[in-house]
């Protein structure tokens, strides 16, 4: 995660200068198509009070699929929840991408799920990494974080219906986010997490008792799970392993057929380990660690030298190695 840091000084908020005790974290996102991170200082770092803007807001940061920029300082009291949650908690938008536009309430009209979907898991691993750097930094826990439409629900925030609009068309929740959070953080305190189970290559089937890709995940439809076997062919991002639901991920990029195993385009889903049984692995032989038996072959003894080196010549030919020893 790229933090990158610059204090909207110009913000009545930031000038009002009010500390609090961070107890929670706050999810909103922008309700704003295609304007990303960086693109919020010039909007936002304006005086209400000077009639610069027509809007009293500020959040402590804005989270897209490059990173994260942060506006206020974590301790300030923002203005982002409408309610009395701008006393405890630490407010940032998740930036919606491009592409649609608003219908009625907060309706996203002519969004495309499969378009936007690489761009959603970027922006949700910057913000899960967000949260799991300030329940480290704060003594928060997954539990500590809500979005806006939870916190309305708390009565804690205004009418609001961000994120819960949003995360479910890509399959996810407030709890598998909270989950996603958790398992970071786990992962961070036990560093031993050790190689999963499953290889890029590997060729696997879903067990039947799979409902869903992972916890909050989309469900699995049953031509997925009878009609082919899959390839395995991804299980990190970014050069880490790809956590959903809490669940450590893989990707099924390639289906194989039953019979011939034939590859065709794959069904691209992130799936969790635990749902699939490996049917053809695809880590080579492994060869025996250092310090196991060696067995050797002798082919002959002599007791004249030369006619050793005859036979090690012989050997040399048909492609072997070989080596005199004398003993
Ligand atoms: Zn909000």
């Amino acid at each position: 995660m790229e933090l990158n840091v610059k204090y909207m000084t110009r913000n009545d908020c930031f000038t009002a200068g009010r500390k609090i005790n961070p107890k929670g974290i706050m999810v909103h996102s922008t309700a704003t198509p295609g304007v990303m991170a960086a693109d919020w200082f010039s909007r936002w770092n304006k005086s209400y009070k000077a009639g610069e803007t027509n809007r009293q807001v500020a959040v402590h940061a804005f989270v897209d699929d490059k990173g994260v920029w942060q506006y206020l300082p974590w301790n300030h009291r923002g203005w982002h929840a409408g309610g009395a949650a701008n006393n405890t908690h630490i407010g940032f938008e998740i930036c919606e991408p491009g592409g649609f536009s608003y219908g009625k309430g907060s309706t996203m009209v002519g969004y495309n799920v499969s378009k936007n979907e690489a761009y959603f898991r970027k922006a949700w691993q910057n913000a899960v990494e967000l949260c799991v750097m300030l329940c480290r930094k704060y003594d928060l826990t997954e539990e500590d974080i809500i979005c806006h439409s939870e916190g309305a629900n708390k009565r804690i925030a205004s009418s609001h219906a961000d994120v819960m609009h949003w995360f479910p068309k890509h399959g996810e929740s407030m709890n598998s986010f909270r989950a996603a959070v958790r398992a970071a953080l786990n992962k961070e305190n036990s560093h031993a997490a050790g190689a999963p189970g499953i290889q890029v290559g590997d060729v696997v089937a879903i067990k039947d008792s799979a409902l869903r890709y992972y916890p909050g995940g989309a469900a699995i439809p049953e031509w997925v799970k009878t009609g082919s076997h899959h390839k395995v062919t991804q299980i990190v991002s970014s050069g880490k392993a790809v956590v959903k639901g809490g669940r450590q991920c893989v990707l099924l990029g390639k289906k194989v057929d039953k019979k011939t195993g034939k590859e065709s385009a794959g069904i691209m889903s992130w799936i969790e380990t635990g749902s699939l049984i490996v049917l053809k692995s695809s880590s080579p032989t492994k060869k025996p660690p250092d310090g196991k038996a060696l067995y050797r072959v002798q082919v002959g003894a002599f007791s004249n030298k030369k006619n050793a080196e005859v036979l090690l010549g012989k050997i040399k030919k048909a492609g072997f190695d070989g080596f005199i020893k004398k003993g």
